[in-house]
């Protein structure tokens, strides 16, 4: 037998319903502000990621798949979605010929070779919306509002917090980046080996570390805001005040840096308290400079993703009332071929409108009508001999148990109207 590969998940038919609610949601909401839809390849050349996530970021060095194609070619599955918008925003000239700020949507699987754990997949989904060629602080503060809007909508508005933090620019960055690669050198004593490793490659990803051992060196650790420059400053007391106008509530975490390497002033995450160790459900940030990197022009842009899987675990204790929107309105039970052909046609005309079941006359009635009740279906159509002597079919109510005969010609217009559409 062969299983699906590790971290890699089907999803059935009960979660699938689910999803398609998440991402009804996300289309209402994106679209209410403007998004427009865009959809994009699973994979890309791989020095599109080399470049735009950054070689120093964990994705980069251990999680990408990246193999040659049959030309010789290096591709690589997606790991995130916002290298290859930008590709497609530079490659089809979104920046000669749209209006700004240009605001697109897109949803669909990533793959990073991650150690798979409950709400951490090697393939996982995210809903993506990105807004570029516009850097005021107010966009910051619209595109954060979109996505608690979209996790309102959803009823888990009270379920996850906003953490939001500036890291900066290219102006002021380097110069924090080395008060803290100074920082962390000086105590690197009191940190895990990782975080010491990632001191002079990544200093500000050592931040982000979670464990616990290292919390007390990095909570003295310099802060960004010690460092920022005037406009930085600015910006991110706009972005608060704009969020404080629409009455939109955030933390301020001076440590929340994100693991891509391009994010510029602006970052902020949503985050549950709910599912563990993986308790980002959506994320994201502010990032000039990375469409000229990618060989565009030097447009500002921010974007987020939200993890889908995790946004369908938090909705997982949610009451799964979509099957009443599919359930069929009648079962056909045809008894014999002849029976069979009848029903067939009937079916195929309630189905332009209705969902409607249908027996094939290869088992017994009982355990037919046993199924329709099973499957909570009101009603039954049963078709034999008789039936098509008389030319009419018996129509049972499954809940009273009562029947009646309707003329073949009127059966599709009578279901119909039991199901409501007529
Ligand atoms: P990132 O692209 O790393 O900024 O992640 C954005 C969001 O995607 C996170 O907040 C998670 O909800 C989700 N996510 C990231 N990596 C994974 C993964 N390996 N499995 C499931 N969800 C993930």
């Amino acid at each position: 037998m062969i299983h699906a590969v590790r971290g890699v998940h089907d999803i059935l038919p009960a979660e699938a319903a689910k999803w398609a609610r998440i991402e009804a949601t996300a289309r209402r909401v994106f679209e209410a502000y403007g998004y427009e839809e865009i959809r994009l390849p699973i994979f890309e050349r791989t020095e599109l990621f080399a470049r735009g996530i950054g070689e120093a970021t964990d994705i980069v060095q251990k999680e990408m798949y990246t193999f040659e194609d049959r030309a010789g070619e290096s591709v690589t599955l997606r790991p995130e979605a916002t290298a290859s918008l930008l590709r497609a925003y530079i490659e089809h000239g979104f920046h000669v010929h749209r209006l700004k700020p240009v605001k697109l949507y897109t949803m669909g699987p990533m793959f990073r070779y991650e150690r798979p754990q409950a709400g951490r997949y090697r393939q996982f989904h995210q809903l993506n919306a990105e807004a570029l060629r516009e850097e005021h602080a107010a966009l910051d503060a619209e595109v954060i509002a979109m996505l608690i809007e979209f996790f309102r909508e959803l009823d888990l508005g009270s379920r996850v917090a906003l953490q939001i933090n500036t890291l900066g620019d290219a102006k002021c960055r380097p110069l924090y980046r080395e008060r803290l690669t100074e920082y962390l050198r000086a105590h690197a004593a009191g940190l895990c080996p990782e975080c010491r490793e990632r001191t002079d490659r990544n200093p500000l990803r050592v931040l982000d570390c979670k464990n616990p051992a290292c919390r007390s060196v990095l909570d003295q650790a310099p802060s960004i805001h010690d460092s920022l420059c005037f406009e930085c400053a600015q910006h991110f007391l706009d972005v608060r005040q704009y969020l404080e106008a629409m009455g939109i509530a955030s933390e301020v975490n001076p440590r929340l840096v994100r693991g891509l390497d391009y994010y510029v002033r602006t970052t902020f995450e949503l985050t549950t308290t709910e599912l563990g160790a993986q308790n980002a459900v959506a994320g994201g940030g502010r990032y000039d400079g990375l469409i000229e990197r990618l060989g565009g022009p030097p447009d500002p842009g921010i974007g987020f993703a939200i993890g889908v899987e995790r946004v369908a675990l938090l909705l997982a204790d949610m009451r799964e009332d979509d099957w009443e929107h599919r359930r069929p309105v009648a079962f056909l039970i045809p008894i014999g071929d002849e029976a069979l052909k009848r029903l067939l046609a009937v079916a195929r005309a309630v189905r332009t409108t209705l969902p409607i079941e249908l027996g094939y006359g290869n088992r017994k009635l009982r355990s037919e009508l046993e199924r329709a009740h099973k499957m909570r279906i009101p009603w039954a159509v049963i078709v034999g001999e008789t039936e098509l002597a008389a030319g009419s079919a018996v129509l049972r109510d499954m809940e009273a148990g009562q029947q009646q005969q309707v003329p073949f010609p009127e059966l599709a217009r009578r279901l119909m109207e039991l199901g409501g559409r007529s």
